[in-house]
């Protein structure tokens, strides 16, 4: 249950639409329809997600991944049906499940087992019926190969994971992750997809790094200029602002506008 002593919190976003948050920063999100709910995402806290999804949600209720990263799947087995990109489950054996082994590793978690076989593969179009109201997937490639945005037209909600950040920085230096001029291509693709979306809310994979200094909330705007900022490293224009170490790896933090990128130098090609 949400509360004080939980490891999770809670907010209603819009009536059957709930937020939540988990103490490592990750966002998850419950969208009830009339016969069945989703959730989107996981997070890897620590304790059950099911005893909360239950005091908010009493039928059916499958999962939905915004893509493979442990901190976006690690309670998969509290379900007995879960849905991802086809691209991500393909890379899932070579690229995604060495990656999600070392975050399970490096947060002191016991590394599980995620049974790819048995999952329903997603692909852009397609939509997953709740009763009443529809999510539909739209592909967002380059922080993983099938990363998706779910999007709910319903409540005019946009739930975009980590395809281009939280609001502070998107990670693009993991293996997986697009090289910076596929990522371009993909962004360029994305933002004329999302143009029947402008006003929606954007919800990101980690909504509380909205809150951190020098960050900005999800919007179109944002992606316009995380796809101009592609175009500046590229091109050289735009020199890195901080170099650090993240899982023994040196990493690059690049800005422009709103958006700002956290690179290995092998992913500017
Ligand atoms: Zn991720």
């Amino acid at each position: 249950m949400a509360g004080q002593n939980s490891g999770y919190s809670l907010e209603e976003l819009c009536p059957s639409v709930y937020a939540i948050d988990d103490r490592q920063e990750e966002s998850m999100y419950l969208v009830c329809g009339r016969e069945r709910a989703l959730m989107i995402d996981t997070g890897s806290n620590g304790e059950p997600l099911t005893p909360l999804i239950r005091s908010l949600w009493d039928g059916p209720v499958a999962l939905a991944l915004t893509h493979a990263h442990f901190d976006h799947m690690y309670h998969w087995d509290e379900f007995s049906e879960v849905s991802l990109h086809s691209e991500d489950i393909a890379a899932w054996n070579k690229v995604l499940r060495p990656v999600v082994w070392i975050s399970s590793v490096g947060s002191g978690k016991k590394p599980k087992r995620y049974p790819m076989e048995s999952c329903r593969p997603l692909r852009e179009g397609d939509t997953i019926p709740l009763g009443g109201k529809e999510l539909g997937v739209i592909h967002a490639k380059g922080h993983t190969p099938g990363s998706v945005i779910f999007a709910d037209e319903a409540d005019r909600l946009l739930f975009t994971g980590d395809a281009f950040g939280s609001g502070s920085y998107a990670w693009m230096w993991m293996p997986g992750c697009s090289c910076l001029s596929e990522y371009r291509q993909s962004l360029r693709e994305l933002l004329v997809k999302l143009r029947p979306y402008e006003g929606y809310t954007m919800l990101g994979g980690h909504r509380k790094q909205s809150q951190l200094p020098g960050a900005n909330p999800l919007s179109l705007s944002l992606v316009e200029d995380m796809e101009s900022l592609c175009t500046r490293i590229l091109d050289g224009s735009c020199q890195w602002e901080a170099r650090e170490r993240n899982f023994g790896v040196t990493t690059y933090t690049y800005r422009w506008g709103q958006a700002a990128l956290v690179l290995r130098k092998n992913k500017i090609c």
